[in-house]
């Protein structure tokens, strides 16, 4: 962050944009590492604590890692599972509980931590939309949607990533339409209409909505490119990562193959894991590039999985009907009588198939979206040149310290980003086990960052 020209007051203001997972670790880690800063967490949707995986109400969608390794803190990998203990949940370490109870683990974190006598006054909950930042006389000047704006001495984005872009070939009507479904994270399942669904996308978005709508007389057909679900998650045994080149998207996928055949595919990809975010470093932009055209569907659907009741459930669906996976192309969707028409190519045998709809869900998960839609603030910030998209349009372009970088390459003063808008820069920052890791190391850097601008 680079040094202004003014002498910081006493107490320092940190704005928080979003208060998900990771806005509110980041803030929660703030509050610590400095007695005297003030945490203003912004966040627009209904609670804080939820952000959008969090807030389902619907009990069979589970977190997708077991309870050992969501522990919301790195150096206490215990918290969480002692959280469900002091409530007599019995979950094991080796269990996936409901995402809205992990909901609760953290609305619980930010009750202690707004009671805490030692932040009395200093964590400030607003319940608005951030809709703008502008900096004057060397601070930030954070204003909201109803109007107030308060100032800052540094920012964080952490708003997560935006909704997925309209399906290719879906005609102006149809995202138009009421029954077009462009956020399926927050599905009003009761105006979802009866009858037969088109779900875009086959990832654990789409298991989701597979899970609250299929039956109740509605039937689902979900397309993707590959029609490849989610593995499931099974009994592993930790692996050391492989040896092997891992210099190329080619190269690493070779390695960790070798791997898998020794050690088992779950083993193997576990065990790369924790090297993951320095192998995607280490790869030029070609070359990541190359990794998402190529790999990313495989390596998503082994690294994303499925609990296996989740799994199960999946397969009962599929085996009753209520569920049709199709590896396909999607040509065009338009709208047609009170519903819509949809044509799609099947990729294992080029076979067109044009079929009617009455709702169609975009499943499609963080792809195909350029960072700065979606999202008014940063759209708004990407318009001034304070942020830019990173060079894959995977999210914004930050240092490696969480640095926004604005349009003339250089770092934008007192503005950060963390979660998954960071994905470009270390590709895996879309979990609980990267992003604990990464909101503690950011609430250092800004902790050093305002000491700077006060020292000078
Ligand atoms: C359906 C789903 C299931 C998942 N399951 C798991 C899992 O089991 N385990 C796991 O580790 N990870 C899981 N993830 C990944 C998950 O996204 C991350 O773990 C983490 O929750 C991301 O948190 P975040 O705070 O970065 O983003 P989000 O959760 O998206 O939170 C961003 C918040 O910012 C707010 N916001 C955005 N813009 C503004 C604005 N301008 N002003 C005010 N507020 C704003 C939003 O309302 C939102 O609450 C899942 C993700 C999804 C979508």
């Amino acid at each position: 962050m680079s040094t202004r020209d003014r002498t910081a007051p006493a107490s320092s203001t940190v704005a928080v944009v979003g208060g998900g997972f990771s806005g509110l670790l980041t803030a929660i880690h703030l509050l610590q590492a400095d007695p005297d800063l003030i945490v203003r967490l912004v966040e627009r949707a209904p609670q804080f604590g939820r952000g959008r995986a969090y807030r389902t109400e619907n009990p069979d969608h589970l977190l997708n890692v077991r309870v050992a390794n969501m522990s919301a803190f790195p150096d206490r990998p215990d918290h969480f599972a002692a959280w469900l203990r002091a409530r007599g949940d019995c979950a094991g370490p080796s269990a996936f509980v409901s995402r809205n109870r992990y909901g609760d683990y953290l609305q619980s974190l930010l009750r202690e931590h707004v009671r805490d006598p030692d932040n009395a006054g200093r964590l400030l909950l607003e319940h608005d939309e951030a809709v703008d930042i502008e900096w004057t006389d060397g601070r930030q000047v954070v204003k909201l949607a109803l109007g107030r704006s308060f100032e800052a001495d540094a920012t964080v984005l952490a708003v997560g990533s935006p909704p997925p872009s309209p399906p290719h070939g879906a005609d102006d009507g149809v995202v138009a339409s009421a029954n077009y479904f462009a956020e399926p994270w927050t599905l009003d399942l009761a105006s979802v209409p009866q009858g037969d669904v088109l779900v875009v996308g086959s990832g654990l978005t789409m298991i989701d909505a597979a899970l609250s709508l299929a039956g109740e007389g509605r039937r689902l057909t979900a397309l993707s490119r590959h029609g490849l679900l989610p593995r499931s998650h099974g009994p592993t045994t930790p692996s050391d990562p492989p040896e092997g080149s891992t210099a190329t998207p080619l190269q690493a996928l070779r390695t960790l193959r070798a791997q898998a055949r020794k050690v088992g595919w779950r083993e193997a990809v576990d065990g790369i894991r924790p090297r993951t975010a320095a192998i995607w470093m280490s790869w030029p932009v070609d070359e990541r590039r190359r990794f998402l055209r190529h790999a990313q569907t495989w390596w998503d659907v082994h690294r994303h999985r499925m609990a296996p009741a989740v799994t199960a459930r999946v397969s009962e669906l599929i085996a009753v009907g209520q569920l049709e996976i199709f590896g396909s192309r999607l040509e065009r969707i338009r709208t047609a009588g009170d519903g819509f028409e949809a044509t799609f190519r099947r990729s294992a045998d080029g076979h067109w198939i044009t079929r009617r709809f009455t709702a169609v869900i975009n499943c499609m998960g963080m792809r195909g979206s350029p960072s700065a839609e979606g999202n008014d603030l940063v759209a708004r910030l990407a318009r001034r040149g304070v942020v830019r998209a990173d060079p894959l349009g995977l999210g914004l372009e930050v240092s490696d310290a969480l640095q926004v970088v604005g349009a003339t390459g250089a770092p934008t003063a007192g503005l950060f980003a963390v979660g998954p808008l960071t994905r470009g820069a270390f590709w895996e920052t879309v979990a609980t086990p990267d992003l604990r890791i990464h909101t503690a190391r950011l609430a250092r850097t800004i902790f050093e960052s305002l000491r700077t601008v006060e020292a000078a």
